[in-house]
């Protein structure tokens, strides 16, 4: 059940069957018309391949390559037609793209993911960064302007998030009677951002989904892919950095070439905690993981250019994953070893819980608006299967990415910021649970432990130095 919103004609191509692609295969189902005999998944392991094989779904069990990705790509898509599904990890976005653009296939992806080795063997910290990874997207995009659109990052975050950006920004326009108008160029929403006063926005989010078993030790428990996870946590932490920042972090790092953006602390992401705010807990801990929306964000965001900007909104995840999985991160950072057992909660597992991911829009004449979906497992079931609440806010955006692709077939490679987020969100809040605006009164300075001396500047609230966990 549910509205066809397109017809797909050639090979509809799905690279990985893991949580994510397990449930976007549904909604696949659901809501497009396409030739059921044409769809076949590319996944290497074994369990994801025994699934399909019983569920009569055409697959390729092999793990693409530097040196194999054109060859079985070529076998299996249709040249100027079709869709390339990218849910996979271990596999270069980049490529992949580059590819199915050269022979004209859509293409969408949820992060922009490396070749396998990447994130462990690269020396480089500066290298290992999303805004590295990004800015090759980027410099992509200008080099070979136009063309088949290729989504890049359209998951819930990257992805929704953005979206909801500009639904927040319009919501806060209204609420503070300011023009509210929808822009329509990327320089008229930066500005928009700018006049509202916003100095920044946290990807605030709190999973609060948990069984009824304790955690056991020695296992990496997620509610989504503990690999897309353990490497990103291992990265450095990366945020964008706004006009309104004045400090700058002693283990802060700049770049050298690019949009100038973000920057980066010499400091894994996944034990670099930031004081935030969900509506379900109020003032949290989350952990500034690294994320390409915190950089896409910013740039999008931007008035003027380069590293002095007029104008730049200071942007970061803050997240607080479900506790099972805060206590596997302490576990591997205390012990300094990866645990051999990864385990992903699946829905039926699952007893309890929501998945809170919102954008918390700070610093302006409202103080904090906080605007997001807050999904419970419970409803998820009723919604969708083969996937929890994490899970249905990414595979609903990669839905809602495909429409829009398949809408604007000559888009070229874009980031969701670049998206019609209006239509984007109107295919996806159906699959949403609550979507809802929260103001709240808290600032960093707030709900804070009175007997040490901390690094805080009372000056400004909203400072990074204010939000920085010491
Ligand atoms: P997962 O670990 O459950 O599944 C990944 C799948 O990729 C696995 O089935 C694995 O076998 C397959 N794979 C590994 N190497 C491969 C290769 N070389 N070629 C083809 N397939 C290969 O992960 P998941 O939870 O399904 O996440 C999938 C991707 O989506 C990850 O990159 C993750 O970072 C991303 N993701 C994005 C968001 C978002 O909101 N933007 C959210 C969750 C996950």
């Amino acid at each position: 059940t549910g509205p066809i919103h397109a017809r797909i004609e050639g090979a509809v191509v799905m690279i990985g069957f893991g949580s994510i692609g397990r449930g976007t295969l549904p909604l696949l189902e659901r809501h497009f018309d396409y030739d059921r005999d044409k769809f076949l998944v590319i996944e290497p392991a074994e369990k994801g391949c025994e699934e399909l094989q019983a569920r009569g779904i055409a697959h390729r069990q092999v793990a693409l390559t530097p040196d194999n990705y054109r060859e079985v790509l070529g076998e299996v898509l249709t040249p100027g037609a079709g869709f390339c599904v990218n849910l996979s990890v271990d596999t270069s976005s980049l490529d992949l793209m580059r590819y199915c653009r050269e022979i004209g296939v859509p293409y969408i992806d949820t992060v922009v993911e490396p070749w396998a080795g990447f994130y462990f063997d690269t020396e480089d910290n500066a290298a290992r960064t999303n805004y590295a990874l990004r800015q090759a997207v980027r410099d992509e995009k200008a080099a070979n302007p136009g063309g088949t659109t290729a989504v890049s990052c359209c998951g819930a975050n990257p992805g929704m998030v953005s979206w909801f950006v500009k639904a927040a920004l319009l919501r806060l326009a209204e609420d503070v009677g300011a023009d509210t108008s929808t822009p329509t160029s990327r320089e008229g929403w930066a500005k928009l951002m700018q006049s509202l006063g916003v100095k920044g926005v946290h990807i605030a989010e709190r999973d609060t989904q948990a069984r009824a078993a304790p955690r056991p030790r020695d296992v990496f428990v997620n509610t989504w892919s503990v690999e897309g996870f353990i490497a990103e946590g291992f990265q450095p932490a990366e945020l964008g950095w706004g006009t309104h920042e004045t400090w700058f972090p002693e283990n802060g790092r700049r770049h050298g070439s690019g949009c100038q953006s973000a920057i980066w602390l010499n400091r894994p992401g996944a034990i670099t905690r930031v004081h935030t705010w969900c509506p379900t807990p109020g003032p949290q801990f989350g952990f500034l993981v690294t994320h390409n929306e915190a950089i896409s964000i910013s740039d999008y965001y931007t008035v003027g250019t380069g590293s002095w900007p007029e104008y730049r909104p200071t942007c970061h995840y803050a997240y607080h994953p479900c506790d099972d999985a805060v206590l596997s991160l302490h576990e591997m950072f205390g012990s300094g070893r990866v645990q051999d057992t990864h385990h992903i909660l699946s829905e039926d597992e699952i007893v309890t819980g929501i998945d809170e991911l919102g954008v918390l829009l700070f610093g302006h004449e409202k103080n904090a608006l906080w605007y997001g979906s807050r999904l419970s497992n419970e409803e998820t079931k009723r919604l969708a299967p083969d996937q929890n609440a994490t899970g249905l806010q990414v595979t609903s955006a990669v839905l809602a990415g495909m429409v829009w692709a398949l809408e604007n077939p000559n888009a070229g490679i874009v980031e969701t910021d670049e998206m019609d987020h209006a239509r984007c969100l109107e295919i996806q809040t159906p699959y949403l649970g609550p979507v809802e605006a929260h103001y709240t009164d808290w600032t960093p300075l707030q709900d804070r432990w009175q007997h040490f001396p901390e690094d805080i500047d009372e000056r400004d609230p909203w400072l990074f130095r204010n939000v920085l966990a010491s």
